[in-house]
C-alpha cells in the first residue's frame, strides 16, 4: 500500500495518517501486556481490534512478537512518550489548570483514564473518523470518561479553534495543550500556524507538550527513510515515508522560545535512561535526540 500526502486528504485509523495512531496505540498496547511500571492504558488493544487491521491486532494481543527493532523505536519509546505525556496532563491540572486540549488525539483514552480534578474539561480533537471511531467503540465497551469529554472534529491545517471554542473552550483561562505525535505530519507552514495559534489562544499559566526534531543533517533522512520503508513492509500500513513530512522546518523547541514559551526539554536517549530502559543501540530513525518539550506561558 502507498499513498502520498495532499493539502486536505482525509483518513480514518486504518487508512494513512491515521493508521499511525492505531500504531501508537498497538505500542501502548504491548507496553501496557507486557510491562506496566510505566504506562497502564487498558483501552489500547480493545480500541485496536476494533479498528480491525489485522497485524496490530495480532502484535496488540500477543498472538505476533514485536522483534527487537520494533521493541525498542516503538514500544520503548512509546512507554516514555505516554508516561511523559500523562504526567504533563497530571501536572497541569495539579497547578490548577481545569481546560485540557489533546490534539490529534487519535486513539489517546487520556480522556477515560487519567484521574482528572473535578471541573476538568478534557477536549480532543482529531479527524471526524478518528474522533467518531474512538468514542463510539469506547462507549461500546462501557467506558466513562473521568472528565467532562468534548469531543472536536477537525483539521488542524484548518480553522480549529472556532471548533474548540464552540465547543465551550474559553481562550481568557488557562489551557493545558498537547500535541502528541503529530508535527511530523503537518507540513511544514502548518506547523508554524498550528504554534502560533495555540499562542495566541495561551492565556498566562497555560502550558504545552509536544516534541522537537532536530534538523536532519545530509544524509541523515535517507537511512531514516530505509528503515520507516522496512518497518511499513513488516507491519503492512501504508508506506511511512509517505506519511511523515520530511526536510527542514522550524524546530518548535526555539520556535516556541521565541514566542514567549519558557520550556523544559528532555531528549528520548535520556528519558530511556532516567526511566531504566536500554539505550537505542540502532538510532538511524534519529530518535535519540528528539525532545518531548513541556512549553510554559
Ligand atoms: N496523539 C495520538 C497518540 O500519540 O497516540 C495520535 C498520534 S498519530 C501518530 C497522529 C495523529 O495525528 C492521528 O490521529 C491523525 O489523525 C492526527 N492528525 C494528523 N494530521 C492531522 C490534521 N491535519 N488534523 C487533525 N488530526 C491530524
Amino acid at each position: 500500500m502507498t499513498s502520498t500526502r495532499y493539502d486536505g486528504d482525509s483518513w480514518d485509523l486504518s487508512s494513512s495518517v491515521g493508521s499511525t495512531a492505531t500504531m501508537a496505540a498497538t505500542a501502548r498496547a504491548i507496553a501496557t501486556r507486557t510491562d506496566r511500571r510505566l504506562i497502564d492504558d487498558p483501552f489500547a488493544a480493545p480500541l485496536v481490534q476494533a479498528v480491525g487491521v489485522d497485524l496490530f491486532t495480532r502484535l496488540a494481543t500477543g498472538a505476533e512478537p514485536p522483534g527487537e527493532f520494533v521493541q525498542q523505536v516503538w514500544i520503548d519509546i512509546a512507554k516514555i512518550r505516554t508516561k511523559y505525556y500523562d504526567e504533563f496532563f497530571l501536572r497541569a491540572t495539579g497547578s490548577g489548570i481545569r481546560q485540557a486540549v489533546i490534539l490529534a488525539s487519535g486513539l489517546d483514552s487520556r480522556a477515560y483514564r487519567l484521574a482528572w480534578p473535578a471541573g476538568t474539561v478534557v477536549y480532543e480533537l482529531d479527524k471526524p473518523d478518528v474522533v467518531d471511531f474512538k468514542t463510539r467503540t469506547l462507549a461500546g465497551l462501557g467506558a466513562e470518561p473521568t472528565a467532562d469529554h468534548r469531543v472536536v472534529p477537525g483539521d488542524l491545517r484548518d480553522d480549529w479553534p472556532q471548533a474548540l471554542r464552540a465547543a465551550g473552550l474559553d481562550p481568557a483561562q488557562p489551557i493545558a495543550w498537547s500535541a502528541e505525535g503529530l508535527l511530523g505530519y503537518l507540513p511544514p507552514d502548518a506547523q508554524d500556524r498550528l504554534l502560533d495559534t495555540i499562542t495566541s489562544l495561551s492565556a498566562p499559566g497555560s502550558r504545552l507538550a509536544t516534541e522537537s526534531r532536530p534538523n536532519p543533517q545530509p544524509g541523515d533522512e535517507t537511512k531514516a527513510k530505509e528503515h520507516l520503508q522496512q518497518l511499513s513492509e513488516r507491519l503492512g500500513t501504508d508506506n511511512m515515508t509517505n506519511l511523515r513530512y520530511f526536510g527542514q522546518r522550524n524546530e518548535a523547541a526555539p520556535y516556541l522560545a521565541a514566542r514567549g514559551w519558557t520550556l523544559d526539554t528532555a531528549t528520548i536517549r535520556d528519558l530511556l535512561a532516567t526511566n531504566n530502559l536500554p539505550p537505542l543501540v540502532d538510532d538511524t530513525m534519529q530518535m535519540g535526540d528528539m525532545l518531548y518539550l513541556t512549553a510554559f506561558r
